[in-house]
């Protein structure tokens, strides 16, 4: 259902709140989360771990979307929640380089209006994903990068941390746990974020898909919302996430089609490594992986949340 934003309070639960007037909408109940946790290609120690704190994630966003919060707010704090908990290749866990340090990438699009914010190749920056949403709202750009991009996103208020503050500084952290959420709120908005260390063994400089709007994130109102995990060259080239929301929007395809076709059939055809999540403009959570296994987890209102990393659900119930 289209929202219809009246500047008055009153009514129902606010979607967004400012500080002179509350955004309300025409509400529905239909809302989904669905998150990931990287593509794996064997077996990890983390499992437990990862999958506890994806589940408390999804049970905090599903009561958050529930009260109308924000589909943007919602995956900016999900994804931060993984950043911050040292368990994925993300934030505090990030993996470094091949000159031992971490570089971190992160974006956020808001499918309300297709605004988008990303940082690429950051040292010292805590939260990428909040990073990428400073320049988002608080910049007229789109993509900072490098040590310059990160004296500009600690001006817009990105708090900066040690090197000491990441736990890999040697490259032989973790292979995979790049990190996303997509969400649809009550409004009807889609959001939809991505943040990772990037691939084991990149060459100092290198950036992946994660930051690049189209390839390992994409959202739109009119669509859904989408964010990859895998090979980040790969996700780069087939511009993934985009075609993935090309196939539905101008090819009627479910997105369980798109998925298959660019994910399961391409990338398996490839021999690729590598996942998408995404939810619908209708509130159905989808995920498509190639690999050992993916960690993923969705909760609607009419679901409760669910994780998973082999076999396990990869869709909500049709809707
Ligand atoms: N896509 C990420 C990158 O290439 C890595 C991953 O998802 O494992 O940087």
């Amino acid at each position: 259902m289209r929202s219809l934003m009246i500047f008055l309070v009153a009514l129902g639960p606010a979607c967004g709140a400012h500080a002179a007037s509350v955004e309300l909408c025409h509400v529905q109940s239909r809302f989904a989360i669905v998150v990931h946790g990287g593509v794996i290609s064997q077996s990890s120690a983390e499992e437990k771990a990862r999958l506890e704190i994806m589940k408390g994630a999804l049970d905090r966003a599903r009561s958050a979307l529930r009260s109308g919060a924000t589909a943007l707010d919602v995956v900016e704090t999900a994804v931060k929640t993984f950043e911050d908990s040292g368990k994925f290749n993300a934030g505090k866990g990030a993996i470094a380089n091949t000159s031992g340090f971490v570089e971190t990438d992160a974006s956020i699009m808001d499918g309300k209006d297709m605004r988008a914010g990303a940082v690429a190749s950051m040292t010292g920056i805590k939260n990428p994903v909040v990073a990428a949403r400073l320049v988002m709202e608080k910049s007229p750009h789109v993509l900072m990068v490098g040590d310059r991009g990160e004296a500009y996103v600690r001006s817009l208020g990105a708090e900066a941390v040690n090197p000491s503050y990441f736990v890999h500084n040697k490259p032989d952290g973790p292979t995979h746990g790049t990190v996303g959420a997509a969400a649809l709120d009550r409004c009807g908005h889609i959001a939809a974020a991505t943040s990772t260390g990037g691939i084991t063994a990149k060459a100092t400089g290198r950036v992946g898909d994660s930051p690049i709007v189209g390839a390992g994130v994409y959202a739109a109102d009119d669509v859904g919302g989408f964010s990859a995990t895998g090979h980040g060259e790969i996700f780069i080239r087939l511009s993934i996430a985009k075609d993935v929301a090309d196939r539905m929007r101008y090819a009627g395809q479910s997105m369980a089609q798109a998925m298959q076709a660019d994910i399961t059939d391409k990338l398996g055809e490839m021999k690729e490594e590598g996942a998408l999540i995404g939810v619908d403009k209708n509130g159905n959570v989808q995920a498509a992986y190639v690999g050992e296994g993916l960690f993923r987890g969705f909760a609607t209102d009419e679901e409760a949340p669910v994780v998973a990393v082999h076999e396990g659900p990869l869709a909500s119930r049709p809707r």
